[in-house]
């Protein structure tokens, strides 16, 4: 039954309670009225017959007075007037039955003797003892015995009356209730409508028409809200999808190799061009680790790269080189972005690597080039400046001061020749990775003291100072480190078109020695700081545009630097001056 009414739908449940409900007030509202009516014609009959007692008995005394059992039954018969009275009796003063009625009604039906005075109900029968009285002096007792039809006609009236009213009031709250019921249960059926529709037909754009502000339009109110958002969320899927497609699609059809890893370098996706460039195809490497494609040698830069990007720096244009399937390796370019999730946390990366053999081949074959050019002019430039420093020597002898200032002039030339020369030479060894260090142990003092001479004779315009480092002992590449300082010095005096002072000082900091070259020039703004020490860099500043370089100086200072295990840095203020400074490790002699 229970399972029955959770079955059924809303309709009838509410169908049920009405007239579950209303079966139940009409019963308990009969009921009562059928017990108030039982007592009441209870009472009824009561009064009625104890009234015809008294009446009966009264009639009856002149015949107990006159003993006369004939009148006494006379009197009697006009109960026949009431049907309902089944029995009479009349008992003389001494309790013998004196008279009955019906006349032939069997003596042994009636009470033998005449009990308490009163009217009471026994069985189906209302039986009642009225004494005869005469002049206060009783003379026998009535027996009267009446049976219950009128009331049990009056019960069933009653019932049946009920029954019809039940019977009347249940169509009545049938249709009632067909009525009203529609308001509660129509907005649910037109609410589950909605739903049915939504989910045959996928479509989150239609609403439940809300026709109440009852709870039910609360509920409508509250699953139109969340179509709402499933819409919009099914919006932006399809978005996402269409953005992800799409760049799937870039992905696949871009000319780079494109792979993303985990950060346990484990390769998730792999692109046509990685398989092009690497010769292997995404079902051999997704799922295998990273290190299949780095060549020994190079695996160690692998953790740098991954601690780089996890401190939020961005790896551009990292040169290295990658094994490819076959077995032969081939230079690469790297870019390599973190992938992060919604809370911002790495989940992988993202490579795109460009195939840079051409350009290195190109690169290799300009190296060549120069280092060519370079030692070939070096043999002829050697030649002519012998021959000046003989012609000079010659003029000093002589006095003629023309030649002398002439063939100096051309000696200063010579030497700024010879130190680009050096530096071309210099770049193209560290390009083809042929750049090696001549340590030996040398003092400071003697060594910069010679090169600020030098550099003294090429600056006309400037004043160049030293400290004393007598003392101090450094293990170096010692033209290569004078090679730093000249490129220092000279564009220390290119750099202060007015001229002004020139400091070179040496002091010793923890075991080293700092080597610092100080000028009054322009200065370098903050921007090209960072960039000043890139290979052909040079800074676009007004004041010193006819100043000529290539802009390899400082990238060769640089680098010397580096491979002496120090870092070279700057430090600058426009229009005031700068200062170019490296530390070296102090060796006893
Ligand atoms: P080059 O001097 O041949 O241009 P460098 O590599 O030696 O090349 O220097 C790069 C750039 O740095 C120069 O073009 C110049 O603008 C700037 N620079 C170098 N040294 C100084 C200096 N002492 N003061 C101001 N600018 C300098």
């Amino acid at each position: 039954m229970g399972k029955n009414i959770k079955n059924t739908s809303i309709q009838r449940k509410l169908m049920r309670v009405i007239l579950v409900t209303c079966a139940v007030v009409l019963a308990l509202m009969c009921g009562a009225y059928l017990v108030f009516e039982y007592f009441n014609s209870k009472d009824t009959i009561k009064n009625n017959v104890s009234t015809l007692g008294v009446v009966m008995a009264s009639n009856s005394s002149a015949a107990l007075a006159f003993d006369s059992p004939g009148d006494a039954t006379e009197i009697l018969e006009a109960l026949k007037a009431d049907e309902h009275i089944v029995a009479a009796a009349l008992y003389d003063k001494n309790g013998q039955l004196f008279a009955k009625y019906p006349a032939d009604i069997a003596a042994n039906t009636l009470p033998a003797k005449p009990q308490a005075t009163g009217y009471r109900f026994e069985g189906s029968y209302l039986v009642g003892y009225q004494p005869v009285v005469q002049q206060s002096v009783t003379m026998g007792t009535l027996f009267i015995q009446s049976d219950l039809e009128v009331m049990y006609g009056q019960i069933n009236h009653l019932l049946l009356i009920g029954l019809l009213a039940m019977i009347g009031a249940l169509i009545f709250a049938y249709l009632l209730s067909n009525i009203l019921q529609k308001s509660i249960s129509q907005p649910i059926l037109d609410l589950e409508t909605t739903v049915d529709i939504v989910s045959t037909e996928h479509d989150y754009s239609i609403r439940a028409v809300k026709t109440s502000n009852d709870e039910i339009g609360a509920l409508t109110d509250a699953f139109n809200q969340m179509l709402t958002q499933i819409e919009q969320q099914n919006i932006a899927i399809t978005n996402s999808e269409e953005a992800s497609s799409k760049l799937a699609a870039i992905v696949e059809s871009s000319y780079d190799a494109i792979i993303s890893k985990t950060p346990q370098g484990i390769i998730t996706s792999w692109n046509k061009s990685a398989e092009r460039v690497l010769g292997y195809t995404a079902e051999e490497m997704i799922g295998k680790s990273i290190l299949t494609i780095i060549p020994p040698d190079r695996q160690n830069e692998e953790p740098l790269i991954i601690k780089r990007l996890f401190s939020g720096e961005r790896v551009e244009n990292f040169d290295t080189l990658r094994l490819k399937k076959d077995g032969t390796l081939i230079d690469i370019s790297l870019s390599i972005s973190p992938i992060r999730d919604a809370k911002g946390n790495i989940i992988g990366f993202s490579k795109i690597a460009r195939d840079i053999t051409e350009k290195k081949q190109e690169e290799m074959r300009k190296n060549d080039f120069i280092a060519i050019v370079s030692h070939e002019l070096k043999t002829p430039l050697t030649s002519v400046k012998s021959y000046i420093q003989v012609l000079l020597a010659i003029a000093k002898k002589e006095e003629a001061t023309f030649s002398i200032n002439a063939l100096t002039r051309a000696d200063i030339q010579i030497k700024k020749m010879t130190t680009m020369i050096q530096d071309f030479l210099n770049l193209a060894r560290l390009e083809d990775g042929k750049m090696r260090l001549n340590m030996e142990n040398f003092e400071l003092h003697p060594f910069i003291e010679e090169i600020v001479n030098e550099a003294q004779f090429l600056a006309t315009n400037h004043n160049i100072l030293f400290n004393d480092c007598t003392g101090i002992f450094i293990n170096a590449d010692k033209e290569k480190i004078g090679q730093v300082l000249n490129n220092l010095l000279s564009n220390a005096i290119k750099y202060s078109p007015k001229g002004g002072n020139i400091n070179i000082s040496c002091s010793k900091i923890e075991g080293k020695v700092r080597i610092a070259v100080t000028d009054e020039g322009v200065g370098i703004n903050k921007g090209d700081q960072k960039k000043l020490f890139d290979r052909f860099y040079r800074v676009k500043n007004e004041k010193v545009k006819t100043v000529s370089g290539f802009g390899i100086g400082l990238y060769l200072v640089s680098e010397i630097v580096r491979y002496h295990n120090s870092k070279i840095e700057v430090i600058s203020t426009e229009d005031e001056g700068s200062t170019f400074y490296f530390d070296l490790d102090i060796k006893t002699k």
